[in-house]
């Protein structure tokens, strides 16, 4: 494929019955984002980036994949709809909020085209409170804070936890600025109450001993909540406790035209209140 913004093709492992598609946007032949799709019978869970989607199509020709199933709407985990509805006739469901935003996918800013590419608008069910996927009956859980619609899939005989862009690593230092960090705690605190064994994330794979994963992830936000707001009553500013706190903005920044930001993370820690309760 080509280079600007393009992927290489995807690179399978598996965990069980579980395979991972993992998929990786270049920018000027550098890797700059990863993404996976995961298929478990014949369900894929998420579809990856719309730039994707022809490599994707060509993996999942090889295998029987009848449909779609979403943790939430963002282009990197649904950018494959249109193309394997088109050629493969698959069915798509996604989470009740993520349905309307599918049916009618609102322009991105230019640097999520250029990295991710635009998904074209599908028609998808919404799911229920449990979804069966390749024989195993999954609870669908609402986890917002990532983005409103999100939720993680949870099975839970063999604690396998979904995590859609949950987790996504041990320290999440960039957001979006729509991003709401309490609610987004809260939700981590919700996971870990389900004491899963495996995390399967959109972005690091398969994760052992899923739940002491998830306490770090949570404790990492909580103890920078408490030095943020130490800091803020000290009289800093916002950018003098990201400076001091998680360092300079890096190059996440410069390529989202500061979407993505450590400002964003430490502004919205400054609204949670101590522990990220309330
Ligand atoms: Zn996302």
């Amino acid at each position: 494929m080509t280079d600007n913004g393009a992927q290489r093709g995807p690179r399978i492992t598996t965990f069980g019955p579980i395979t991972r598609i993992a998929m990786t946007a270049t920018l000027a032949g550098r890797p700059i984002h990863h993404v996976s799709a995961y298929l478990l019978g014949d369900t894929l869970i998420d579809s990856g980036a719309p730039r994707a989607a022809p490599s994707l199509l060509a993996w999942a020709r090889t295998r029987t994949v009848r449909r779609i199933v979403h943790t939430h709407h963002h282009e990197d985990h649904t950018g494959g709809d249109a193309l394997l509805v088109d050629q493969l006739g698959v069915a798509v469901e996604a989470p009740p909020r993520t349905v309307p935003i599918l049916e009618a996918f609102y322009r991105l800013p230019l640097y999520r085209r250029l990295i991710w590419g635009q998904p074209r608008s599908v028609i998808a069910s919404p799911l229920g409170g449990h979804v069966e996927i390749g024989g195993f009956r999954f609870q669908v859980i609402p986890t917002p804070g990532h983005s409103a619609d999100h939720v993680a899939l949870f099975q839970p005989d063999e604690r396998w936890l979904f995590t859609g862009d949950l987790y996504i690593a041990p320290r999440v230092l960039y957001l979006r600025p729509v991003e709401d960090v309490r609610e987004e705690m809260e939700s981590l605190r919700r996971l870990i109450r389900l004491k899963p064994r495996i995390l399967v994330c959109s972005h690091s794979g398969f994760i052992p001993d899923g739940t002491a994963a998830l306490e770090a992830r949570l404790r990492h936000w909580e103890s920078l909540a408490e030095k943020v707001q130490e800091l803020a009553r000290q009289g800093l500013s916002a950018r003098r406790i990201r400076r001091k706190l998680v360092g300079r903005e890096g190059v996440m920044r410069l390529l989202s035209a500061g979407n993505f930001s450590k400002i964003n993370l430490i502004r919205s820690l400054l609204e949670c209140r101590r522990g990220g309760q309330g």
